[in-house]
């Protein structure tokens, strides 16, 4: 299940991003879906068993070309040899790189850069 979080900036500036990861999570489709140009190499991995599985999940980030902060998808990769890779994917509105913000990192205004306030304003599935 994620949050639905709400971000307030003193400027004015607010947003809500769903983050986290949602029941379909773990289903390759769903890797498929956000990460097309990744779509051959997962199911081969998969039908090869090279890959173990695969998870995608949201956190916020900021594109500065949008000056917004914005839902990023990140694909999670479990190799069968033990190694993994993530995967961060782009901009939703302009499809151009993003900086994520990580989980113990404040999320920053894109408007004044200033430290946004933060609420859970729900949950999604
Ligand atoms: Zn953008
Ligand atoms: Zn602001």
């Amino acid at each position: 299940m994620g949050d639905i979080k709400r971000y307030k900036s003193a400027c004015g500036y607010e947003c809500r991003i769903q983050e986290g990861a949602g029941l379909r999570a773990i289903d390759p489709e769903t890797a498929y879906r956000f990460f097309p140009d990744r779509a051959d190499l997962i199911s081969e991995g998969l039908a090869s068993g090279q890959i173990r599985g695969t998870v995608v999940y949201t956190r916020p980030g900021v594109c500065d070309a949008c000056k917004k902060i914005v839902p990023v998808s990140l694909l999670h990769i479990e190799y069968a040899g033990g190694g993994n890779e993530t995967v961060t994917g782009a901009c939703p509105g302009c499809a151009g790189a993003v900086r994520i913000f990580e989980e113990d990192e404040p999320v920053i205004c894109p408007i004044c850069g200033k430290e946004m306030e933060a609420q859970i304003a729900g949950f999604w599935d």
